[in-house]
């Protein structure tokens, strides 16, 4: 797979050079040269440093985190907050500056349900630029929620991918009972069907959605190596670990897969 780099993102924004483009094709070259006369009035010609430009696509510095560093982080956050000692660590204003000027190198990469009680920073009791977060209803990986996982990964060097799902997930309970959604939704819902599929035989509905929730998450950290070559790769060359994860609406743990 190509992977753009910092350099290519700059060269792909300079103007074409004189002539480059030539009187048969002015139309693109007038678009481009309005959009860099934009760019200007916006942000001024120091903006089309090669630093401003990879901060703004989010590049920081060289990821300093290691998977088993970022796990152990994400473990004492969470310790922290189903302890109530949360810290609220790195959320002070001037940071998003800092973030803004420097460019970003989260410690994870989370692929979270949607739902509102499960509120991804507050319960790894992390702060602003710690978590790269990618969420959908039932922590499903559609396509774009790929994308932007593929983007961490190759892009700020996330050296974990944490596939978050949780207790009394409203999508999950909805795949286990078989409830029948039209549009978009029902086409989300079938991506969990292998998972309810998988704990059919086992006890009554509240004990089979307890265990899809488990399931599921373990399935779809395994699939995002089977539908992303960039992340299987990264997963084979040692810079990327993916864990399933679950947490507990009840009790704010997060129970972390074994290998
Ligand atoms: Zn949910």
């Amino acid at each position: 797979m190509q992977i753009l780099r910092p350099a290519d993102l700059t060269a792909s924004r300079r103007p074409a050079a004189a002539g480059q483009t030539g009187a048969r094709r002015p139309a693109p070259r007038f678009l481009a040269l309005a959009s860099l006369t934009a760019f200007f009035l916006l942000f001024g010609p120091t903006a089309l440093t090669v630093s401003a430009d990879e901060a703004a696509a989010g590049h920081g510095p060289r990821n300093p985190h290691t998977s088993a560093s970022a796990l152990q982080e994400l473990q004492a956050g969470n310790e922290r907050f189903a302890t109530g000692r949360s810290v609220h660590p790195r959320q002070e204003k001037p940071r998003l500056s800092r973030l803004a000027a420097e460019g970003q190198t989260p410690l994870a990469a989370v692929l979270a349900c949607s739902d509102s009680r499960a509120p991804v920073e507050a319960v790894f009791d992390q702060g602003f630029g710690d978590l790269f977060v990618v969420r959908a209803a039932g922590a499903v990986p559609g396509v774009d929620q790929l994308g932007s996982l593929e983007y961490a990964a190759a892009h700020l060097g996330v050296p974990l991918i944490v596939v978050l799902s949780h207790t009394k997930c409203g999508a999950v309970t909805a795949a286990v009972t078989g409830a029948q959604e039209p549009g978009a939704l029902g086409e989300l819902l079938t991506k969990l069907s292998p998972a309810a599929a998988a704990v059919r035989n086992d006890g009554d509905a509240a004990a089979q959605i307890e265990k899809a929730v488990i399931v599921s998450a373990a399935l779809f950290a395994r699939r995002l190596t089977e539908a992303s070559p960039a992340l299987a790769e990264a997963v084979e060359a040692g810079r990327l670990q993916i864990k399933a994860a679950v947490y507990d609406l009840d009790a704010g743990r997060v129970t972390f897969a074994a290998e």
